[in-house]
């Protein structure tokens, strides 16, 4: 664990950390509680003293050599991400990148959080508001983005002058530690970021009831968000949340074909299906199925699953046997309930590692699991459609609301459905539209709060009023 700019925790009972391509373990981490939790809050609420008041540019600068250095070692991070959590290595550098564009983004975002000064109703008075970074914050990750939803948080945080703690997922804390070594190594002070491993719900729950942590950020599982909503509220905590998603993929008729596969390829298969936005359910013209599950069942077949750190690698394993399962036993229920099986269907049948066959089943309906459940693997289930009413209800008919495509050649069609689909992103011919400097986030139970652009760092502001006589 690295906290208050040491690295503590030998002492430690360890936990493993498991290849999920061979299921070896290789590593072990200090397995921390409440102790090490509330070390690491002391750290971050004294730094907070001293990187609160420095200008927001030699914060920049600060961020900016963390920035290098990760670009520097990035096929060193991109390594242990594809060992820890399996991604294809190709896609773990890509991540890597992505992460990285955070710290670049918010290093020169910092400089740019402006006050007001609003024209009073009374002579002799005026009215100041200035920002103010909120104290220090408790970041909790999940393990699809061992990197990025750590930079997508300490970033912002960092640079509107909050100091951090992380907890990060128990299958992926080497990338999270390999992180704060690099942060190490740029100099951002001791106590600003703090990274603690072990046990989540002692973490936790300790980071709860402390006053000093005035803000939650959490991305994961919708469960766990309304737990820690739930005991935020106690001391009245700001919090973030990205939580699960339901993304549907809505393809109209007069949709570009090629484009069309391209955005499903990459929303539907990106880290063999377990992202938050990864496409859940597709939703195709009647009068553009046939071409377009060929064309799909086509393009996944040219798909090498494998070991993740082969650099050929275009799907690895799933995190651990239990989401094997539960996608496997997803694919039998639309099976039982009439699903076609086109291809896949099944895991692979190699004696080790957890690999899930790239799946496609075609006729579909909205009573199957795999379209209401969030499948988190790679199973692409189409479903038709007669017209636009049919579809934006069908497609709005989920308590989430993070990610949505929509797939049209016509402008105010496009125009019009998008207004009408209520989710917090809207892929527009486009099936990868996260990006730093654009607001990710969710409507309904998808979460609270925005990160990206100018709309991720005002999370880690509080507004002060001053109210001046004169
Ligand atoms: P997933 O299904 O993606 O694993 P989780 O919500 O279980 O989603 O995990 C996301 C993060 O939340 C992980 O870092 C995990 O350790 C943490 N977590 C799980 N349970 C709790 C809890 N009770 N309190 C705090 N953090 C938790």
């Amino acid at each position: 664990m690295y906290i208050n700019g040491e690295w503590i925790g030998e002492q430690l009972e360890q936990f493993e950390v498991i290849n999920p391509a061979n299921e070896e373990v290789i590593a072990m981490v200090a397995k921390g509680g409440e102790k090490e939790a509330c070390h690491a809050v002391e750290a971050a609420y004294n730094a907070f003293e001293t990187w609160s008041k420095l200008t927001a540019e030699k914060r920049g600068k600060l961020l900016a050599n963390w920035f290098r250095l990760i670009e520097t070692e990035a096929e060193e991070l991109a390594e242990i991400m594809t060992l820890e959590q399996g991604k294809p290595f190709k896609e773990a550098l890509n991540e890597v990148h992505y992460a990285n564009s955070f710290i670049s983004w918010y290093a020169e975002e910092g400089k740019r959080v402006y006050g007001e000064i609003i024209p009073s109703s009374h002579e002799n008075k005026r009215i100041l508001v200035q920002k103010q970074p909120v104290g220090v914050v408790a970041a909790i990750t999940p393990w699809n983005f061992p990197a990025a939803m750590i930079t997508r948080k300490v970033a912002p945080a960092l640079a509107a002058g909050c100091t951090v703690v992380i907890k990060p997922a128990e299958a992926t804390p080497l990338t999270a530690l390999k992180l704060a070594e690099l942060a190490e190594r740029a100099e951002i002070p001791a106590g600003v970021i703090n990274v603690v491993t072990g046990h989540p719900q002692e973490i936790g729950d300790a980071w709860l009831k402390d006053d000093r942590v005035r803000k939650i950020t959490f991305t994961g599982s919708t469960k766990v968000g309304k737990h820690l909503m739930r005991s935020a509220a106690d001391t009245v905590k700001l919090v973030s949340l990205e939580l699960g998603g339901n993304a549907p993929f809505i393809v109209m008729e007069d949709a570009d074909l090629t484009k069309t596969i391209e955005g499903v390829m990459a929303s539907k298969f990106r880290n063999a299906g377990q992202t938050c936005v990864c496409t859940n359910r597709i939703y195709v013209h009647e009068s553009m199925e046939k071409a377009f599950t060929e064309k799909l069942v086509e393009a996944i077949k040219g798909l090498k699953v494998g070991v993740g750190i082969d650099r050929t690698t275009d799907i690895g394993p799933l995190i651990n046997l239990s989401a094997v399962e539960k996608v496997k036993s997803l694919v039998n229920d639309a099976r039982d309930k009439g699903g076609e099986v086109l291809l896949g269907g099944d895991v692979v049948d190699i004696e080790k590692g957890f690999f899930m066959m790239p799946t496609v089943i075609a006729n579909v309906n909205d009573e199957m699991l795999c379209m209401s459940e969030e499948v988190f693997g790679p199973v692409a289930s189409i479903a038709t459609f007669r017209d636009e009413d049919e579809v934006i209800r069908r497609a709005n008919a989920t308590p989430y609301g993070l990610a949505a495509y929509l797939f049209t050649e016509n402008l105010s069609k496009a125009l019009r459905l998008s207004e009408r689909l209520e989710f917090g992103i809207v892929g527009l011919n486009d099936g990868a539209p996260s990006i730093a400097q654009a607001p990710f986030g969710g409507f309904k139970e998808s979460g609270l709060g925005r990160e990206g652009g100018h709309y991720g760092i005002s999370e880690f502001l509080e507004v002060k009023y001053i109210s001046i006589g004169i």
